[in-house]
């Protein structure tokens, strides 16, 4: 023991590990996932043709025709590069550590996507979180630019669509934070399938920014894959980072055969889109909670009497799993977040919260 407390860096050391709850049997509305699966023909298909990978061979460490299919889908600009990663999470981690030195700070809005200020204690780099606005979760310009003066930030992480709290930012704020920024900015569009607003047509206006998305929200959270879209120069360096087999043959085959198929996924977003819209009007109707508007596939609330720790609870004993974010922030206080699931599971939601209010 006397060991590990010399040797493992004090800053890990003091940090938790990262905590995912146990789900088994339960209905899942905590973690953003697609909750429809693959249709039965298309998962005939599918199988099928992973009778081809060859698990004897590593990878491809291009991921070239995956990277190919990627730029046609999410219609990246030729000009622009792709770095793949396992997960958004680890692109986060490749540039945390690209660009940590002892003396730097990152910067995140806050409350924001927690794995920022995580991986920032990871690399050792200082991190600021800068408040949003109290009522709305907006993001405030003058709040954002004397952050960015104050800290000379070399990375910012902003999530747009905002995870806990489901809005997107103002464009022409993020406009000026990324032209004010010293260093990076890297816009997470890890819900674009549900907010369909992006910034990656706009790359090559912005030397310094950088889009990250995910397949994880729109269907394919199991397989792991993610990727960051911007200029070449930054993304080369990024590169020598990224381990050269990170995306395994059958995370690759499978991505690359699914957004061949994308129409498939496309229609299961925007029935969440529409159960979105079925749900949160659900949800203004009820008395004694307050709701915020989403453009991704969660919406945040906070019962106005209760504890979110008892609906939490009294969620999790009728076999639904919500996120309960009292204690993560301040400005989150008393705050749950659930994710849009099947209709039939947003009815067996809507029916055990009102119980329980
Ligand atoms: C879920 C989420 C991610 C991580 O996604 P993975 O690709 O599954 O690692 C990144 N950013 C935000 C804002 C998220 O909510």
């Amino acid at each position: 023991m006397n060991n590990v407390r010399r040797w493992i860096k004090p800053a890990i050391q003091a940090m938790k590990a990262y905590q995912v709850p146990a789900s088994t049997g339960m209905i899942k509305l905590d973690a953003m996932e697609n909750p429809y699966s693959l249709p039965d023909a298309l998962k005939q298909q599918w199988c099928s043709e992973l009778k081809n990978v060859e698990v004897n061979r590593y990878p491809d460490a291009q991921a070239v025709l995956l990277k190919k299919k990627l730029r046609e889908v999410m219609a990246i600009p030729e000009d622009m590069g792709i770095v793949l990663g396992n997960g958004s999470d680890e692109l986060i981690q490749i540039i945390a550590m690209a660009l940590a030195q002892p003396d730097r700070t990152y910067i995140a809005p806050e409350p924001s996507f927690v794995m920022y200020q995580y991986i920032a204690g990871i690399v050792d780099v200082r991190f600021a979180g800068v408040p949003l606005n109290n009522d709305d979760f907006s993001l405030d310009r003058n709040t954002m630019l004397d952050a960015i003066e104050e800290h000379q930030p070399a990375v910012i992480f902003l999530a747009y669509p905002n995870n806990p709290t489901g809005n997107l930012f103002d464009k022409t704020i993020i406009i000026d934070v990324v032209r004010n920024a010293p260093g990076l900015v890297v816009l997470d569009e890890a819900y674009h399938a549900y907010s369909r607003e992006s910034f990656i047509p706009r790359l090559d206006r912005f030397e310094n920014l950088l889009v990250l998305r995910t397949l994880s929200k729109s269907g394919l959270a199991g397989l792991r894959l993610g990727f960051l879209a911007g200029s070449p120069e930054w993304l080369n360096e990024f590169e020598k980072i990224r381990l050269p087999y990170n995306i395994n043959v059958l995370s690759q085959m499978t991505a690359e055969f699914i957004l061949s198929h994308h129409e498939v996924l496309d229609a299961q977003t925007q029935q969440v889109c529409r159960s979105r819209e079925t749900l949160f009007s659900n949800l203004i109707q009820i008395d004694g909670i307050q709701v915020w508007p989403s453009s991704a596939n969660f919406i945040l609330f906070r019962p106005r009497a209760q504890k979110a720790n008892d609906i939490f609870a009294g969620l999790r004993q009728q076999g639904i799993l919500i996120k309960n974010l009292h204690g993560s922030h301040p400005a989150l206080s008393q705050c749950l977040r659930v994710t849009v699931g099947t209709e039939s599971e947003n009815t067996a939601f809507i029916t055990a919260l009102k119980q329980l209010l």
